[in-house]
């Protein structure tokens, strides 16, 4: 009888232990998934920005800011 629970324990234990690593796993996994997103959305920079309501036309500026028409933000333009 001692044994047999011996032998659990220790499964148990093999659980509990391999559990620890696929949590550690699934974070880090997680992190660089939820990383990688943002990464993509920083590093789109755009040359040119406009209004998106186009007060000025097909004018351009070269940083980001508000329009001084409409007050709106600036649209980055491929
Ligand atoms: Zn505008």
């Amino acid at each position: 009888m001692g044994s047999w629970l011996g032998v659990l324990y220790a499964y148990r234990n093999i659980l509990v232990y391999r559990n620890r690593i696929f949590m550690k796993t699934y974070f880090i996994v997680l992190s660089i998934f939820l990383s990688i997103p943002l990464v993509a959305c920083t590093e789109k920079k755009y040359s040119k920005y406009q209004c998106p309501m186009r007060c000025e036309q097909d004018k351009t500026y070269e940083k980001p800011g508000k329009c001084p028409v409409c007050e709106m933000d600036l649209k980055g333009v491929e």
